[in-house]
Order: C-alpha cells, then structure tokens, then sequence
C-alpha cells in the first residue's frame, strides 16, 4: 500500500489532518488501532478555540457543530463563596469559544472521511514506523490478522501519548519536558441540565470542581482527586454532595441533581517531546504534548499542529519548496508552550496541592482576587482561553 502522507491515529489530529489534505487535493490512509464506534464514543474535550471553530468551518466540518454546538462568551470564576464572571468578547476584541464535544468532532469527520477522502483503516494497528531518516519512510501495522506496510513520503503521527511515532526519533536526539500533578479529575456525564449557562471553574480549600456541559440535557462535572484515586471508590450521592461543597455561593443558585451515566479519573500532566519532526516523521497533538484538561487546550493544540502541517506541505507542493517543513517543529512549540504555561497557570490557581502550605492557599486566593481586579489580568486569561492565534 502507498500513500503520500500516511497518517497514524484517528483521534480529532488525524481525522482533520486528513480532511485538510484532502481538501488540498493531497492523498492519504490512516490507521487506527481501535474500531469506529471505540473511537466516537471516547469521552474527553469539550471546548473548541475561536480557531478551532473557524478552521472546522473552512474544512466543510463545521455544519452540525453550528446547529448543536453551544457558543459561550464566558466562563465563571468561583472562590469563597464568591462570583466572577470573565467576558471573552469584551477582553479580546470579539472572540469566544463552542461548546461541541470532541466525539461529536470525531463522528463528523469521520462520516466526512469514510464518504469523500482517501482510506481510513479502523482496527489497523501501527506497530512501527521505518525509515523515518529517508525520504521514503513506511509504517508497519497489522490489520485483519495481517502484517502489512504502508509506503509514505511522509509519515504524521497522530497517534496520541500512548502511540508507537514517537518511538522512531532516536533517544539522543529526544528532549522531554514534564510535569506530573499529584491530583487527577474525576469527571462524570450526567443526564441533567447544566446548573449554569457557562463553564463554571471552582477553587476551594477541598479541591477544585468544573461544572461543565455537552449539551442543554447534558452536564459534565469534575472534581479534583488525589492522583491514583479509583472512580468507582466514589457514590454517585457522595459526588453530587462534594460537587455542591465546592460550587457553593453565597446567593441562592443551586445544583441539579441527575443520573450519573459515566464515570472516570483523569491524571493530570504536563509533557512536551522536542523536536516534532525528525526526517520525514512529524508528530503532532498527544503524540508530542499534553497539557491538564483545566486549560482546555489539548484538542485545540492537535488542530494548531495539523494545520501547521497541511499548510506547510500544499506550500511544498505549490512552490517546492520545503522553507514551511522545515519550519513545522519551531512554529508549533511556539504556540505549544504557550498553551503549556496557560494550562500550568490555570491549574496551579485553582487546585490546592495536598501539601500545600498557608502560603500557598493565600497566593492562589491572590491570583483570583487579580484577575476579579485587574482588566490586564483578566484579559490575559480571556486571551489564552479563547486561543493563541496560528502562525
Ligand atoms: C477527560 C479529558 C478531558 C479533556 N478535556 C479537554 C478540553 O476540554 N479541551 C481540549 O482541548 N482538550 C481536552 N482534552 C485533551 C484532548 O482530548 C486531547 O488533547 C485530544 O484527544 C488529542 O487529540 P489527538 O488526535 O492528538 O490524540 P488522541 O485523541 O489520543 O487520538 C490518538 C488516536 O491514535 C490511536 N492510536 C494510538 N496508538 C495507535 C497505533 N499504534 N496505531 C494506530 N492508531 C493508534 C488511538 O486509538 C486514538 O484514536 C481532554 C482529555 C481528557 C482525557
């Protein structure tokens, strides 16, 4: 089998990978190691960038995400009982985020794929990529009991932190910036309405708690844990109760109670492999980085690097010239360590660290009590929310 850009991993890099370079009238095969309704049902991100937003609208993937995605124009602090809101459009000249969950992302692109765009393999492990120093790399995988190769000019891993990609970039060559957090997110979906029309972020001296939603009869909520924590040591009555110590407010909102239909830890890291391109391998989203969910930056990163790269190869293919190729690993650190100190910033104010000091409680409390003060303090935030722009 041969392609020109093989590409490993169906998560949303991979899927809108695909789509940009079909759209550029360049070919490709992906591989994805679990099967399609695996990979449309795994619960994760649910926040989409103004970018994001905007690039799923010029790949034709943006149709159903207007009808049912859910725009937001803010998010809302809360601490000690207090209310803050931070107005995007107001802070950032106009721009806001949609709320449309990364499976509804993933269906779309999907069904888009599997009915315009070249072939996308479910169940098709890639188990190593070769010859990622020469001009002719190929991916070995394994598919319907078979061992087969697919021959590639370039290969994009997109194969998420778990995947084999970043396995062929020699260890010397390899530098990995890490930070693991002592706590996780216990994240369930509940058939409720959402408490509240926003994002709600909560920093209490029992931990932090997102009240989030995917839907107007869907809510999903989170609450720090200690990192190792197993979701089904937690009741479903004792989440709702922690979940209304931590939302509290010193007005009469309240919090809706529904069933729980999913529950799940999360950990929390911070990760970055430098370089993201070695030859002709390029890596891209979890395959290079991660970030704490608190930023909601991850998915948005993996459509940062692909666009990167769809728009740095049709460059290639219109003047020959590789100037943008060679470019791709520095353009997106740029923009991925700007997420990473987003996302450290977000997570550090908001989750109290089980040895935190007093020190520490009133810093954090500080950071809030700053951002509530301070229109540059708040538009800084507003502005990492809402999305670095792309080069
Ligand atoms: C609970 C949770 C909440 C989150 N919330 C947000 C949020 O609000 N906003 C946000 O932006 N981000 C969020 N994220 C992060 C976001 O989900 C990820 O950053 C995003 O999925 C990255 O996309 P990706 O395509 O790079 O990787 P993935 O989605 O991990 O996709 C990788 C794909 O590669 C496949 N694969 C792996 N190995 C192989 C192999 N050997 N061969 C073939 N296929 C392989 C996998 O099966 C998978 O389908 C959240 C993550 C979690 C876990």
């Amino acid at each position: 089998m041969r392609t020109t850009v093989g590409i490993i991993g169906a998560g949303p890099a991979g899927l809108l990978l695909a789509r940009l370079l079909h759209n550029a009238g360049i070919d490709s095969v992906v591989l994805e190691s679990r099967d399609r309704a695996y990979v449309e049902h795994r619960q994760r991100a649910g926040i989409l960038e103004q970018g994001t937003v905007d690039v799923l609208r010029a790949a034709g993937a943006g149709e159903r995400m207007d009808r049912e995605g859910l725009p937001h124009d803010g998010i809302e602090l809360r601490w000690q009982r207090r209310r803050h809101r931070v107005d995007f459009p107001a802070l950032t000249g106009g721009r806001s985020v949609m709320v449309y969950a990364q499976t509804e992302v993933c269906k779309d692109l999907i069904a888009l794929q599997l009915k315009e765009g070249g072939p996308l393999l479910f169940e098709a492990e890639a188990l190593a990529v070769e010859g990622a120093d020469t001009d002719s790399p190929s991916v070995r995988f394994r598919h319907e009991g078979r061992e087969e190769v697919l021959e590639c000019r370039y290969v994009v891993g997109c194969d998420g932190f778990w995947g084999v990609a970043r396995q062929a970039v020699p260890a010397e060559l390899s530098r990995v910036f890490e930070r693991t957090y002592p706590f996780g997110w216990l994240g369930i979906l509940a058939d409720v309405p959402p408490s509240h029309d926003e994002l709600v972020y909560a920093r209490h001296d029992r931990g932090f708690a997102l009240l989030s939603m995917r839907s107007p009869s869907v809510s999903r909520l989170y609450l720090q844990v200690p990192a190792g924590t197993d979701a089904d040591s937690w009741g479903d009555e004792e989440i709702w109760d922690e979940l209304e110590r931590r939302l509290e407010t010193a007005d009469d909102w309240r919090l809706e109670r529904g069933p729980i239909t999913q529950k799940s830890v999360t950990p929390m890291r911070s990760y970055v492999h430098e370089p993201m391109r070695y030859g002709s391998l390029f890596l891209a989203g979890d395959a290079a980085h991660i970030v704490p969910p608190t930023g909601a930056k991850g998915l948005n990163l993996a459509v940062g690097d692909v666009v990167t790269f769809a728009r740095a190869l049709s460059y290639e293919k219109e003047t020959g010239s590789a100037e943008l190729l060679d470019a791709y690993s520095g353009t997106c650190l740029r923009r991925v360590w700007q997420a990473e100190r987003f996302s450290y910033d977000m997570t550090t104010m908001l989750h109290p660290a089980p040895d935190a000091t007093p020190f520490d409680h009133r810093l954090q409390l500080t950071r809030l009590e700053r951002v509530a003060a301070s229109r540059a303090a708040e538009a800084d935030l507003a502005e990492g929310y809402t999305g670095f722009p792309l080069d």
